[in-house]
């Protein structure tokens, strides 16, 4: 069996979160037999939800629901920033600005 990585389980933890979020902790996928998802929540919030790497803090973050129609991402990998760091880099950018008094 291969070792889950702390990135893998980090990841979960945060699909599964999204998944309670989404009020789909009982989603029909999982409650039905007939489903590949069926009795398997980490599988099913992992398939349903998309997470990038943060290139700042080298944390794993949500970027979407995986759809099938998805193919709009044109940014490299080192520019990719949660939003944690977004805004955190936009209060710098608004802190330089007091200072010089604009
Ligand atoms: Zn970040």
């Amino acid at each position: 069996m291969r070792p889950i990585s702390q990135l893998e389980v980090e990841i979960r933890a945060k699909a599964m979160l999204k998944l309670k979020r989404d009020g789909l902790l009982f989603a029909e996928e999982i409650m039905d037999r007939g489903s590949p998802y069926f009795n398997d929540r980490p599988r099913f919030a992992m398939d349903r939800y998309e997470f990038d790497m943060c290139c700042e803090c080298k944390k794993p973050f949500y970027v979407g629901t995986a759809s099938t129609e998805c193919e709009e991402t044109n940014t490299s990998p080192e520019t990719v920033k949660c939003q944690k760091c977004i805004s955190a880099s936009e209060e710098v950018i608004l802190g330089a600005f007091k200072i010089k008094n604009f």
